[in-house]
C-alpha cells in the first residue's frame, strides 16, 4: 500500500511538504517554508518567537503537528499536550527528505526537523544552502544545514551549545574534495568546525526504497526532480522546473526518462499556469544587453539573489560592453561555494574584470573577512564606484539601497531583472525601492509599477525570465510522461489540470492539505 499526504504546497505556491509512505519507508519530498500562509500572521519584523520554539509555528499551522519528526529541543514544556487534541496530530518517524532545490519555499522548514533526519539532495543544492545560511544573520527559520540547539532556561528556550550539522546524503557525488569538505565542515563562528562525517555520498535508497534523481532547469543551480520505486509503482516529483533556461536540455532529459519509467503517480508543480510563456533566459539576456549598451553612467542590475544564471548573463553583458562587474561579498562567497560543488562553475580568480564591493562596515562577519582576505586585490570602495561609474555594472538589490548613499551616483540606470510582486509585503518593498530609485534620479527599467497594480509594463517585461514552465508546457510534459494519476502541487489552480487533461485518461487528484490519499 502506498499513501501520499501533502502538508504544504496545497492551493499554494511553495511550502511543499509531501509525505510518502510505502511499506516501512516514510519520507518527504521537500519541507519548505509556506510564505503566503506565513504572511497571514507574520511580517518582516513580526516573526515566530525563537524562544517559543515550535509553539507559534504549530499554532498558526505553518508546521504540521507531526510528533516525532520535529526538533525535540524546540518543543519546550507541554507542547504536545496543547496540540495533541488536534485531529491532524500524528506520531511518526521518517527516513529522510528528498530536497529538490535550495529555494526556501522548498527547503526552509527543514530547519524544524530533528537533526538526525537525513537530507537527500545534490551537492550543489547543499552547498548553495550552506553558503546562504553562512552569509545571513542567524535565524531559526533558516537553519537548513546546521542548527543551534536550544534548552529551557527560566521557562524560555535559549541557545545551548554549539551548531549541530544535519546529515546530508549527496545524491550526485561519489566523493568531496578536501577543500569542499573544509567548506562543508566550516562553522559560521569559525572557532570550531562543525563535527565531521555529516554526509554520505551516492545513496541509492531512501529507507527501503530505490530512488533516482534528475537534474532539471530552474532559476537556481542544483535543482533536481526525483522518482521513487514503491510497491504500487514509480512515484515522480518534479520540484520546480522550466523548459526555457540555458539548462533546458536537462528538463527534456528528465521527461524522456520518465516516458520510459511510466510512473504510477506524478506530482507536478503549477506555478505559472495562466501566464504567457514569456521571455526565455536568452531573450532576457539579449534585452538587458541592449539596455546596458544604451545606458549612461552607473548600471545597477537587480536580480534575485542566487539566480546564478542571471548573474552569469550580466557578467557576459559587462564583458561585452567593456564594463567591470561588481558583485557583493555574499555573491562571491556563494560563487566560491558553487565552484567547490562543481568544477563547471569557474573560479572568480580567473576573471580579472570581476570586482567585489566593500561597503563601510565596522565589523565584518567571519565569512566576509575571509572573502576580503582572499580577494584583497578585487575590492572596490564606494568612492571608486562613483568615480568609475560609467565603467561598471553593480549587482545591487533593494537590501543594498543604503549603500547608494555612500556611492551617490551622478547618473545611472536601474535594471530590474527579477520576479514580479506576489503579495502585500512585496508591494511595500517595491514602493520603497521605487522611492529610492527616484531619490537618486536613476532611470528605471523593468520595474513593477504601482499604477499598474504592481504589474511590469508590457513593453518592459522582457528583462526577466521566469524560473517556471507555463501551463501549456506543463500539460505537454504530463501528457508525454502519461502517469496513471497526476497530483498537482505548488499551484493556486489545481483545477487547471483537471480541466485540461480530461481527454487523456490521466486521473487528476488535487490534494487536500493533511488528507491522506492511498493507492493500491
Ligand atoms: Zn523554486
Amino acid at each position: 500500500m502506498l499513501s501520499i499526504t501533502s502538508y504544504g504546497g496545497v492551493n499554494e505556491i511553495g511550502g511543499n511538504k509531501v509525505l510518502l509512505e510505502s511499506g516501512d519507508t516514510r519520507f518527504f519530498f521537500d519541507f519548505g517554508a509556506p510564505f503566503k500562509k506565513r504572511a497571514r500572521f507574520f511580517g518582516e519584523f513580526f516573526s515566530p518567537r525563537p524562544g517559543a520554539g515550535l509553539r507559534d509555528l504549530l499554532e498558526t499551522s505553518l508546521l504540521p503537528p507531526l510528533k516525532g519528526i520535529l526538533r525535540e529541543d524546540l518543543a519546550g514544556k507541554d507542547l504536545w499536550d496543547k496540540f495533541a487534541p488536534s485531529a491532524r496530530m500524528r506520531a511518526l518517524s521518517i527516513d529522510g527528505v528528498l530536497l529538490s532545490h535550495a529555494h526556501m519555499d522548498h527547503s526552509g522548514y527543514v530547519s524544524f526537523l530533528r537533526d538526525d533526519v537525513p537530507i537527500f539532495t545534490t551537492v550543489m543544492t547543499a552547498f548553495v544552502s550552506k553558503a546562504m545560511q553562512d552569509s545571513a544573520p542567524p535565524n531559526f527559520e533558516k537553519e537548513v544545514c546546521y542548527s543551534m540547539p536550544k534548552g529551557v532556561k527560566k521557562g524560555y528556550l535559549r541557545s545551548a551549545g554549539t551548531y549541530k550539522p544535519r546529515p546530508f546524503a549527496f545524491v550526485d557525488s561519489p566523493a568531496l574534495s578536501e577543500e569542499a569538505q573544509d567548506f562543508w565542515y566550516s562553522s559560521p563562528t569559525r572557532k570550531k568546525p562543525l563535527s565531521s562525517e555529516t554526509y554520505r555520498c551516492s545513496p541509492e535508497k531512501v529507507g527501503g526504497l530505490r530512488f533516482r534523481f534528475f537534474p532539471v532547469d530552474h532559476s537556481i543551480p542544483g535543482a533536481a526532480a526525483f522518482a521513487v520505486e514503491t510497491s504500487a509503482g514509480w512515484v515522480a516529483y518534479t520540484g520546480d522546473l522550466r523548459f526555457h533556461g540555458r539548462a533546458s536540455h536537462q528538463t527534456e532529459e528528465f521527461v524522456e526518462e520518465m516516458e520510459k519509467l511510466r510512473p504510477r503517480i506524478l506530482l507536478c508543480e503549477g506555478t505559472r499556469l495562466r501566464e504567457k510563456r514569456g521571455a526565455s533566459e536568452k531573450e532576457a539576456s539579449a534585452n538587458c544587453l541592449e539596455a546596458v549598451r544604451k545606458a549612461e553612467g552607473l548600471v545597477i542590475a537587480d536580480f534575485g539573489a542566487r539566480n546564478v544564471e542571471r548573474l552569469v548573463s550580466f557578467y557576459n553583458i559587462a564583458h561585452e560592453t567593456g564594463r567591470n562587474f561588481v558583485i557583493m561579498g555574499k555573491d562571491a562567497y556563494l560563487l566560491d561555494a558553487m565552484h567547490l560543488a562543481s568544477e563547471r562553475v569557474p573560479s572568480i580568480s580567473d576573471f580579472p574584470d570581476i570586482l567585489i564591493y566593500k561597503d563601510f562596515k565596522s565589523r565584518l562577519p567571519s565569512w566576509e573577512s575571509e572573502i576580503h582576505r582572499r580577494y584583497a586585490d578585487k575590492l572596490v570602495l564606494p568612492p571608486q564606484v562613483r568615480e568609475n561609474a560609467g565603467n561598471l555594472i553593480l549587482c545591487f538589490s533593494f537590501a543594498d539601497m543604503l549603500d547608494l548613499i555612500d556611492i551617490a551616483p551622478r547618473v545611472g540606470t536601474y535594471i530590474y531583472s527579477s520576479s514580479e510582486v506576489f503579495d502585500e509585503e512585496g508591494a511595500t518593498d517595491m514602493r520603497r525601492l521605487s522611492n529610492w530609485i527616484d531619490h537618486f534620479g536613476l532611470k528605471r527599467i523593468g520595474l513593477p509599477r504601482a499604477e499598474l497594480n504592481w504589474e511590469i509594463p508590457e513593453e518592459e517585461k522582457g528583462f526577466h525570465s521566469s524560473g517556471h514552465a507555463c501551463g501549456p508546457d506543463l500539460l505537454d510534459l504530463i501528457r508525454r510522461i502519461n502517469p496513471k494519476t497526476l497530483i498537482p502541487i505548488h499551484t493556486e489552480d489545481p483545477g487547471y489540470f483537471t480541466r485540461n487533461l480530461q481527454d487523456t485518461g490521466i486521473e487528476v487528484r488535487p490534494p487536500v492539505e493533511g488528507e491522506t490519499m492511498t493507492f493500491g
